[in-house]
């Protein structure tokens, strides 16, 4: 096991780690073994959603790992079939009972629904009571734009903690980054290791994989690590919270192995320069019930 992992604190004086385990595409059969062996490991953050299907398995491995529940940092997204004021209050009673956790350290709302920003406002506002009751520790959003953030913000008490946002070497999200900086919202990653441009990508015959990038590739053998460690390390250089997801007990052993070395300042505006400015994942603009028809059963 490793040391704890360095954390940084969020607008609330929280602290949340640095790096944590993401369960999105984690098969609810491995997902159990994959929280249990990262914990192991020494990683005390781990994210899931409602909409991954397995929040149920993360709170049997936290129960299973032996370690104090206040030693965990427990992230859950609420999904916007449950967007709206009261069905946020059971959207997220929905997380609880499935996690069997009494409270969790990071709400988050999982997209914005731009179509109907309404029901997210609302959705909110249900969330920051769940706050202020101490069943979260933090509250914040996913996916929003600086626009999303603006309208939000204007409209409700508390600023979000983080927003957890799609970056990586090919989309490193400066402008959002310094938005957020200027709120004081930190900065989340998810497809830290630019796993979406691999397993959805855009072209098959054309894959853009960060860890073969020769950028990459060459301050990982300079360091004697690996490109994944790099690309995380990267990360942390700039502050930024990244969530990695594997269920292979040896990358999430490696993954973590990141807090003996540093990349220097040429380094980092070396995989700085790789943004292409394209994001990977869905444009959050066109994300709704019509487009996207997933139902969060509670
Ligand atoms: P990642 O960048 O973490 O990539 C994950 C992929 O990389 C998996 O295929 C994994 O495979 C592989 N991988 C992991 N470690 C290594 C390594 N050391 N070397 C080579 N390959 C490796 O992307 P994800 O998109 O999975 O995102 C991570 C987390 O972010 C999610 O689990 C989730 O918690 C969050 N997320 C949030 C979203 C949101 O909308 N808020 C959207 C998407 C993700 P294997 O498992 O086989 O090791």
């Amino acid at each position: 096991m490793t040391a704890p992992t360095p954390t940084l604190t969020l607008n609330n004086g929280v602290a949340m780690p640095i790096l944590g385990l993401g369960v999105f595409q984690s098969p609810p059969a491995e997902t159990t073994a994959a929280v249990e062996t990262a914990i192991a490991d020494g990683y005390r953050s781990i994210d899931t959603a409602a909409s991954y299907d397995n929040e149920r398995e993360v709170g049997e491995a936290i129960r299973a790992s032996g370690i104090d529940r206040g030693e965990l940092f427990i992230t859950t997204k609420l999904w916007f079939s449950d967007y709206g004021h009261d069905e946020a209050l059971v959207g997220f009673q929905g997380c609880l009972r499935r996690l069997g956790l009494d409270y969790v350290d990071l709400f988050l709302l999982h997209q914005p629904v731009p179509t109907d920003f309404d029901a997210t406002v609302a959705a909110y506002k249900a969330i920051e009571a769940m706050l202020s009751e101490g069943r979260a520790r933090a509250i914040g959003v996913s996916n929003f734009s600086e626009r999303h953030l603006g309208n939000l913000m204007e409209r409700t008490e508390v600023v979000p903690a983080v927003n957890q946002v799609e970056l990586h070497p090919f989309f490193t999200q400066r402008p959002l980054r310094e938005f957020h900086a200027q709120h004081g919202i930190t900065t989340e990653a998810w497809s830290p290791l630019g796993g979406i441009h691999v397993y959805r990508p855009a072209d098959p015959n054309a894959v853009l994989n960060a860890l073969e990038h020769p950028s990459v590739t060459s301050i990982a053998e300079k360091h004697g690590k690996t490109p994944a460690q790099v690309v995380l390390r990267w990360h942390i250089e700039h502050g930024v919270v990244a969530i990695l997801k594997s269920v292979k007990p040896h990358r999430i052993r490696e993954n973590i192995d990141v807090f003996d070395f540093e990349l220097t300042a040429d380094e980092v505006a070396a995989i700085d320069a790789l943004d292409t400015g394209v994001r990977g994942g869905p444009d959050p603009e066109t994300l709704n019930m019509t487009t996207y028809p997933k139902t969060v059963e509670n």
